[in-house]
């Protein structure tokens, strides 16, 4: 399949609502900043062919997408184990609600939500120097150095009074072992990651590939444990919109409210389209639209 022309072609036809509409972040001051008309695609196949157009190589911040990588750690490090915290349904609230906190004992309904995350950065805190460890294996995995935007992070730890509350509300049941300041600085400083669209669809390229690191023989994951990553996607990668992004793009993805979102067509391909202005669930609105018109165009859905 040629990929590279319909790329283009996606970027072409959707550059004329650039801008139209949605709003770019504004709960993080760093972000607000942002300039909404951009957009950018990239993908990468199972066996290394690449493709990208528009603002492809333009970093940003990756927000919640960096929930794939703090899981990954997660589940490398702790096995089975990380579940006895954390759930694996979906929400249908917002991604930093606090209301089913409370009647399910502060156990997050799962790892893409901003309490789940917050729960398995703790598990990783316990364990190892959780922000270098995220730095290598980002780094490691798009074969480019990464580095956290610390504008982005001063931002969110000033500015971030519910995550604040989520990581209180579930230490109160027991449920996280660190301190919340020290939890946090870890959290804030993983959605700060600033990576391009070509970058994450290099990055998430185990989980088209069975676990397999996507370009040396590594082993990332085993093939279970990304395969079980992709069904989380699915079913709460994009908050209470997973729903929707089922029924109309067809692939798991995972979103962030900087205007990414990275999606896997199993066994083929990873893909990731960036455009910062967000619909009010926090997906980046031409970000969907790109991906709706790709598995349109090629018929790579999973179902
Ligand atoms: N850093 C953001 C927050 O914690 C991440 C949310 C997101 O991308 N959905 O609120």
């Amino acid at each position: 399949m040629q990929f590279q022309p319909l790329l283009e072609e996606i970027v072409a036809e959707l550059r004329a609502d650039l801008g139209r509409e949605g709003q770019v972040a504004s709960y993080i001051p760093a972000l607000a900043r942002v300039p909404a008309a951009q957009l950018g695609i990239a993908l990468r196949t199972r066996e290394g062919e690449e493709a990208h157009a528009g603002d492809s190589k333009t970093p940003f911040s990756i927000q919640s997408i960096s929930k794939l990588f703090t899981l990954t750690l997660g589940m490398r490090e702790l096995g089975e184990a990380l579940w006895e915290r954390l759930g694996r349904e979906p929400s249908g609230n917002a991604f930093n609600s606090l209301v089913q906190l409370e009647s399910e004992q502060g156990i997050p309904r799962n790892p893409f939500i901003n309490a789940g995350a917050i729960a398995v950065t703790d598990r990783l805190v316990s364990r190892l120097d959780a922000k270098t460890e995220l730095l290598k294996l980002v780094s490691s995995l798009c074969g480019e150095a990464i580095a956290f935007d610390e504008e982005v992070a001063a931002s969110e730890a000033a500015t971030g009074f519910r995550n604040v509350a989520l990581a209180n509300f579930m230490k109160s049941f027991g449920r996280i072992d660190n301190e919340v300041g020290t939890v946090l600085d870890v959290y804030f400083h993983a959605c700060a990651l600033r990576m391009s669209c070509l970058q994450l669809a290099r990055a998430a390229g185990f989980l088209c590939r069975d676990g397999a690191h996507p370009c040396s023989s590594e082993q990332v994951l085993t093939e279970r444990q990304a395969r079980r990553i992709n069904a989380l996607m699915l079913t709460c990668g994009t908050y209470d919109a997973a729903g929707e992004f089922a029924f109309r793009v067809g692939l798991p993805c995972k979103s962030g409210v900087g205007g990414g979102i990275v999606a896997v067509v199993p066994d083929r391909l990873t893909l990731c389209v960036w455009s910062p202005a967000l619909a009010p669930s926090g997906n980046s609105l031409l970000g969907m639209k790109a991906l709706e018109l790709f598995t349109a165009r090629t018929g790579l859905s999973i179902f």
